[in-house]
């Protein structure tokens, strides 16, 4: 029951007790990134307070033990997407795994790249750099004109780079289809799967996507951790992005041949430390379970588009209640078009931490907003008290606008 869960999530989130100068503080940003839990932040100092060495160099028993638990976090992402061990390419974030997929596919100006006009900067400007994009428009209620995806298909783009959750609205899109069209028209398709995977089970090898990004940060686990899964023919033909220790077999004056996927792609020292974490937040929040954390979100979702629907001086982006969302929730304050200020208040007056601005979707944001937008967002720690809490407090900073 609720009051249980409370309980044991106060007791392992640290963060979820923590005041600044005596007041509680109301933590509304996880799609920006998450609490951590303390069986994570344990898995990080046993490596560190163990015998920390290094992995995959030399054989001695300390660097074989690391190892091992090293790989052993590989296969508990693969169970987590249903791929293989040897798809998964730990990297630093989202981002970096992006950059890696667009730079190693060795596109060129006249090659085209669909794109969705809602990505994150990070799914949108390596390919912009790439090669040629063009963005799917976005209906009046702010979801994907499907209809305008069918007719840039038509153009045979090389790539297509989804979004499966938006950071902005929360809303999923209708991923089984939107690949299933991609792969009709010969395309490649790259999920950016930052506000997915953390919440949602899916599987890559049944909808047969082809690469796949996110970060362990937005899912309990440590900043600086993110993965890339990749069919592994497909990894075979990647150029790496970074060479050095750790990615080649076999290294002459002149000449060297790289180790087999995923290694290749993970040149010098990892983040050994993180990857462990990783692995502690993906056993954290399968002990919570996915049909938990999927019906958790929905329902905060929900509330908070039912509270934000009984305010009429704000305007969400995408109201639609049938739309499939999770506990994201984005609006304007069309009497205050820059939100500093009240986020600000939110923060000092009221112990809430949320997030106001362009969400890294500027483009985005300017074409369906004369402003900022004001983001709330939670995840398995959230509960409807604190979105409760929110809203009364814009309402008595609006009231003073
Ligand atoms: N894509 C989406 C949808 C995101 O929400 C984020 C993080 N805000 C990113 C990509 C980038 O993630 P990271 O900063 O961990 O690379």
């Amino acid at each position: 029951d609720n009051g249980q869960l409370k309980e044991k999530l106060i007791k392992d989130f640290p963060g979820l007790s923590k005041e600044i100068d005596g007041q509680q503080v109301y933590y509304l940003d996880s799609a920006a990134t998450t609490l951590k839990p303390r069986q994570m932040v344990e898995a990080i100092n046993d490596y560190y307070l163990g015998v920390s060495a290094n992995i995959h160099r030399g054989k001695h028993f300390a660097l074989e033990e690391v190892s091992n638990q090293y790989e052993g976090v590989r296969y508990k992402v693969a169970n987590l997407i249903d791929c293989s061990g040897n798809e998964v390419v730990f990297l630093r974030n989202t981002t970096e795994a992006i950059n890696l997929v667009a730079s190693g596919l060795n596109l060129s100006k006249t090659d085209r790249v669909v794109c969705m006009a809602e990505s994150h900067h990070s799914n949108m400007l390596p390919w912009l750099q790439a090669a040629s994009v063009d963005y799917i428009r976005v209906t009046d209620d702010f979801c994907v004109d499907l209809e305008h995806y069918q007719s840039l298909l038509a153009s045979k783009p090389k790539v297509v780079a989804l979004t499966h959750c938006s950071n902005v609205t929360g809303i999923y899109i209708d991923l089984p289809l939107m690949v299933k069209m991609a792969k009709a028209a010969g395309a490649l398709v790259v999920v950016d799967a930052a506000q997915s995977v953390p919440h949602r089970k899916l599987s890559v090898s049944e909808l047969d996507i082809d690469f796949l990004a996110f970060s362990a940060h937005k899912m309990l686990g440590p900043t600086g951790v993110g993965v890339l899964y990749g069919k592994s023919q497909l990894l075979e033909k990647l150029t790496p992005l970074n060479l050095g220790g750790g990615v080649v077999d076999w290294v002459e004056f002149d000449a060297f041949t790289l180790r087999k996927v995923p290694h290749r792609f993970e040149a010098g020292t990892p983040n050994i430390s993180g990857v462990l974490g990783l692995g502690a937040s993906i056993d954290y929040l399968n002990g919570l379970g996915f049909d938990f954390i999927r019906e958790h979100d929905k329902r905060l979702g929900r509330f908070m588009l039912e509270q934000a629907g009984k305010r009429d001086y704000l305007q969400v982006l995408n109201s639609d209640p049938d739309a499939d969302r999770g506990a994201v929730l984005s609006f304007t304050i069309p009497k205050s078009p820059n939100l500093d200020d009240v986020a600000r208040y939110l923060s000092d007056s009221f112990g809430i931490m949320c997030r106001n601005g362009h969400l890294c979707a500027q483009p985005y944001i300017s074409s369906v907003s004369p402003g900022q937008v004001l983001r709330v967002s939670g995840y398995v720690y959230t509960f409807e008290s604190d979105i409760e809490h929110f809203f009364d407090s814009l309402d008595q900073i609006v009231s003073f606008l």
